[in-house]
């Protein structure tokens, strides 16, 4: 599944570096995330945009690992990030690791200090024992000003940056010169990333100078903020890619949802696939401001994929996630009553999570397990008494015995409606219900009948008979 890049031999000087003038016509973008963390939707949203652009411009997407923080980066974060990556169908053309690439590094380390671009500083050691050399960046001290795709135009004046640190060695390279010599190297021609790498760009344009690099074009993305407009941060629920996966939300939701987060089409449109996306979507509507991550848009967009959804598609997770879950309860599994579910299941959820909550709650026990009844007496409909209750579930009884099975509410209710108006209407149909789920709320009793089938029905309203009279 890795592409690993091939370096064209051609295209470097003589001290290996590449050379500007071949940058070629190409859009190549990247991801750069680094694996000090899961991903966040912060870098899904950018990995997005990123991705989009490439592929409306038949261009590469470059996943890159920026894991040069040996202490901080793991395999188990870079694994979170890539399975996430994919998981949403953000497919990569090329992937690279820094921490494979050293040499690279080490040769553009020694380019610009021999050019005396970059030099070897003796520091003070702070305390016995620390390095006392890094290499540093000579700051031509120059205003740089670059356009960014959001924001227009924006200048610096680098002076006050000084001449900064680039690197602890030659052979630890710091953030700012693995990325500029990466992007170079890679041929990035656009950088899309958030609004905190603004502050970053102008030593990575004084690097790009220093080493002949062509400049991409940049566009900072606006900051996610949650409802309060504060910054999106865990105090706002989930804000992994994982637990979002992890509660069922669907990846077209959460593609759909990522793609407004500081961008939209500009009418009424809301519904977008990926195909639709890599058409439509424009970098420069992209807005510098005002991208809410609102959990219940992304569960309206899921609703929305939901009910698109074909019923098998729901049998297919509501089967696994049923039977996940009735292995620590007493119900009996039963995929004939899974399948008449899928109505109720699709009208109940927003997102799979819920069904297990639904579950976790007993919501849904009665389907497979008989009532208990435990409280007999609940048969009785208000005003109703023993005797009035027993008559109504034996005439009920008759009813059902005596016709054909109901699949569906409506005929349930076409068989006990008439009996049900003549006598009373509570009388009837509350101790049928509570007699068919044991429970105070459930759905009516024509849905629980066409769910239960004939033969539990009957059984259960026989249990209930034999219980409100004490016969059991
Ligand atoms: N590794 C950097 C980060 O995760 C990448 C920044 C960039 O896209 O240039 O913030």
């Amino acid at each position: 599944m890795l592409k690993i890049f091939n370096f064209l031999k051609n295209n470097k000087d003589e001290t290996g570096v590449r050379k500007t003038t071949d940058q070629g016509s190409q859009i190549v973008t990247r991801i750069a995330p680094s694996p000090t963390g899961v991903l966040h939707v912060g870098t899904a949203r950018t990995a997005l945009f990123n991705y989009l652009y490439a592929k409306q411009n038949n261009g590469k997407f470059i996943v890159r690992i920026e894991d040069t923080d040996k202490e901080r980066s793991t395999k188990e974060f870079e694994k979170d990030i890539l399975d996430s990556l994919e998981w949403l169908g953000l497919d990569h053309d090329e992937f690279y690791r820094q921490s494979e690439r050293g040499e690279i590094y080490r040769k553009y380390i020694e380019k610009l200090t021999e050019e005396g671009k970059a030099y070897i500083s003796k520091e003070e050691a702070k305390e016995e024992g620390q390095r006392s050399e890094v290499i540093r960046f000579k700051n031509p001290n120059k205003e740089i000003i670059f356009e960014d795709l959001v924001r227009g135009e924006i200048s610096f004046d680098t002076t006050e940056l000084g001449d900064f640190i680039i690197a602890k060695s030659v052979d630890e390279p710091l953030y700012h010169l693995a990325v500029v010599v990466d992007d170079h190297e890679m041929g990035v021609t656009h950088i899309f990333r958030g609004e905190d790498g603004i502050s970053n760009t102008p030593r990575q344009i004084l690097i790009q100078d220093a080493i002949g690099a062509q400049r991409p074009k940049y566009a900072h993305l606006p900051l996610i903020l949650g409802p309060d407009k504060s910054k999106l941060s865990k105090r706002h629920g989930a804000t992994s890619l994982n637990a979002f996966r992890e509660q069922g939300y669907f990846k077209e939701a959460i593609l759909n949802h990522l793609a407004f987060l500081g961008w939209n089409p500009g009418d009424e449109r809301e519904i977008f696939s990926l195909e639709e996306l890599i058409k439509d979507f424009d970098i420069k509507k992209v807005s510098k401001g005002g991208a809410v991550f609102n959990i219940e848009k992304l569960d309206w967009f899921n609703k929305h994929y939901l009910e698109n959804l074909n019923d098998e598609e729901i049998l297919k997770v509501a089967k696994e996630r049923i039977k996940e879950k009735m292995k620590s309860s007493v119900a009996d599994y039963n995929e004939e009553i899974i399948s008449k579910l899928i109505p109720l299941i699709r009208e109940r959820i927003e997102k799979f999570s819920d069904l297990d909550k639904l579950i976790e709650e007993g919501e849904f026990d009665y389907y497979f397990k008989e009532p208990i009844l435990s409280e007999p007496e609940k048969l009785i409909w208000k005003k109703s008494d023993k005797e009035k209750t027993t008559q109504h579930l034996e005439k009920v009884k008759e009813i059902i015995s005596e016709n054909e099975e109901k699949n569906n509410p409506d005929e349930a209710k076409e068989l006990l409606w008439n009996y049900a108006e003549e006598v009373g209407k509570g009388d009837v149909l509350w101790p049928t219900r509570y007699a068919l789920s044991g429970r105070d709320k459930s759905p009516d009793p024509f849905t629980l009948i066409s769910i239960l089938g004939k033969e539990k029905t009957l059984q259960r309203i026989i249990n209930a008979i034999d219980k409100l009279n004490g016969n059991n």
